[in-house]
């Protein structure tokens, strides 16, 4: 670590904050965070236990009504406010992301910037938050539709994007009138805890947002869902955790909103432009070093193309640069940790022995960070593993079709609905993707489609509920109907 890293660590504040303080964790135990490209532990976080985390309700409840009685320009002034600071913060921010996730810091500073964007989008939003007055068909009274804050609000948030899925949630919460309570990813706590110390200096009140970080996710977790004073719970991560959550939700009939996993195909037809379709596939296959819910994770490439698609992205992979995210001209920085190591290295070998071939990478690097090589492997046959499960790192697996048919069947043959990729130059077909495909969210002739003005979110099991767009804020809305009789 160099001294510009060295302070910037020393700079983040590592305890739990609760009611607008920073406390220690009622343990007085703390969790290590490392920086997967050296392995080596570059902070101790407060280890939050139960009674923390209903603590941190307890602080969310108590001001739940004051911070919805708070005029809605207020609360957009406080919103933007942190997005100015934010913006000036950029690049301690996106350091500190790639020092605790990895990612090249080109890419980190890409992510503040989108990330930021909710501040900026929800700041708007929250002046214009409206409803309905109309008269009821028997003329006998009026009906009006107003939009209520849904209430205290818990949310749990993965490490692939430490900024961005923070301020997703909190930006619509806090637009909406709603408190909050986070618990962010055990493996990249710091951002959430850098960016609630950028939340403090935008004025933002006592109690409205609570941080516990855990190394124990599910005890911390579960005594808040149960509380009756929660009303919304957000998660984003895996399906099968999510699939846990809401069932634990379910008790409490809570509102939830599910960001879950993707398994997301990248169809290319024959009439693509394929200049179009590499330079997308290689951004939607290898941003944040594939581990990405909306990463492409099957190439679905019509045969008469396949092998100079092949050939083209093989080309552009074999000069990726690898290495620590902080240095110059990185593309593909560590994984997460050496479970996805694994479990890369095992999709890849499930891969070929049902026949496909490994044209590019295919090899773990040695450590001491937990590095795979960008990968490619071609002829990827069905029933192959990598088809089925999200890959979550370096590794493009490309299959081959004949007929649009074939290729809209093979696109839906998943649990998973997230995101789609199209490239087609032909308008029509376009259009039948866009009808036919089971997917959330679509790129048509393009690789990345996070934008925090457009509805983020899936279908099947990827998930419920929307991030971002006109649709985001109203997640943290609950509809009020008032029958006014006329006399
Ligand atoms: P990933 O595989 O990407 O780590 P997970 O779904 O396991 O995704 O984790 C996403 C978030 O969910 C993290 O903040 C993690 O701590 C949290 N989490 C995992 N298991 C549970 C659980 N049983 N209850 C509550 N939160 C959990």
């Amino acid at each position: 670590m160099n001294e510009r890293e060295k302070a910037l660590l020393a700079e983040v504040e590592t305890r739990l904050f609760i009611s607008g303080e920073w406390a220690d964790s009622s343990s007085g135990r703390t969790f290590e965070v490392r920086d997967p490209s050296t392995n080596e532990v570059i902070a101790h976080v407060a280890d939050a236990t139960a009674e923390d985390g209903v603590k941190a309700l307890d602080a969310a409840a108590a001001v739940q009504e004051e911070w919805a009685a708070t005029p809605p320009r207020v609360r957009s002034d406080i919103l933007r406010r942190v997005f100015d600071i934010v913006r000036e913060r950029a690049d301690d921010i996106a350091l500190l992301m790639t020092l605790e996730m990895g990612k090249p810091l080109a890419e980190a500073k890409g992510e503040v910037t989108y990330g930021n964007e909710f501040n900026r989008w929800f700041s708007e939003e929250a002046v214009r938050i409206s409803g309905r007055y109309g008269a009821n068909p028997e003329g006998t009274g009026r009906i009006i539709v107003s939009q209520r804050p849904v209430g205290p609000s818990f949310f749990i948030t993965p490490w692939n994007f430490p900024l961005a899925m923070v301020t997703r949630k909190i930006a619509p919460a806090l637009a909406a009138g709603c408190t909050v309570v986070i618990k962010p990813a055990e493996l990249t706590p710091l951002t959430t805890l850098f960016f609630t110390r950028l939340l403090v200096e935008a004025g933002l009140p006592a109690g409205v947002v609570n941080v516990v970080p855990t190394s124990a996710a599910a005890s911390l977790s579960a005594p808040i869902i149960a509380d009756p004073r929660l009303r919304k719970l957000s998660f984003t991560g895996s399906t099968e955790v999510g699939r846990k959550l809401i069932a634990q939700a379910a008790d409490g009939v809570l509102r939830v909103s599910m960001e879950l996993g993707g398994n997301a195909p990248f169809v290319v037809f024959e009439d693509a432009d394929l200049d179009k379709a590499v330079t997308g596939a290689m951004l939607a296959k290898f941003r944040n070093i594939g581990q990405a819910c909306t990463a492409a994770n099957r190439f679905i490439v019509h045969e008469s193309v396949a092998e100079e698609f092949a050939n083209r992205i093989t080309e552009r992979v074999q000069k990726m640069k690898i290495g620590r995210g902080t240095e110059e001209g990185v593309e593909i920085g560590p994984l997460i940790d050496a479970d996805a190591v694994a479990k890369a290295a095992e999709l890849v070998s499930d891969a070929t022995e049902r026949g496909a071939t490994i044209v590019a990478g295919g090899e773990k690097l040695d450590g001491p960070g937990t590095f795979y090589q960008p990968t490619v492997v071609t002829g990827v046959r069905p029933g192959s593993a990598i088809l089925r499960e999200e890959i979550f790192g370096p590794v493009l697996a490309i299959a081959t079709f004949s007929t649009e048919d074939e290729a809209v069947r093979l696109a839906n043959d998943t649990e998973y609905g997230l995101v789609s990729y199209v490239y087609t130059e032909d308008l029509q077909r376009g259009h039948r993707m866009i009808e036919r495909l089971e997917t959330g969210m679509m790129g048509l002739n393009a690789g990345v489609i996070s934008n925090a003005a457009a509805p983020f979110g899936g279908v099947k099991q990827s998930g419920v509920g929307r991030e971002g767009g006109a649709e985001g804020i109203h997640e943290y809305l609950s509809t009020k109907y008032t029958l006014v009789p006329n006399a």
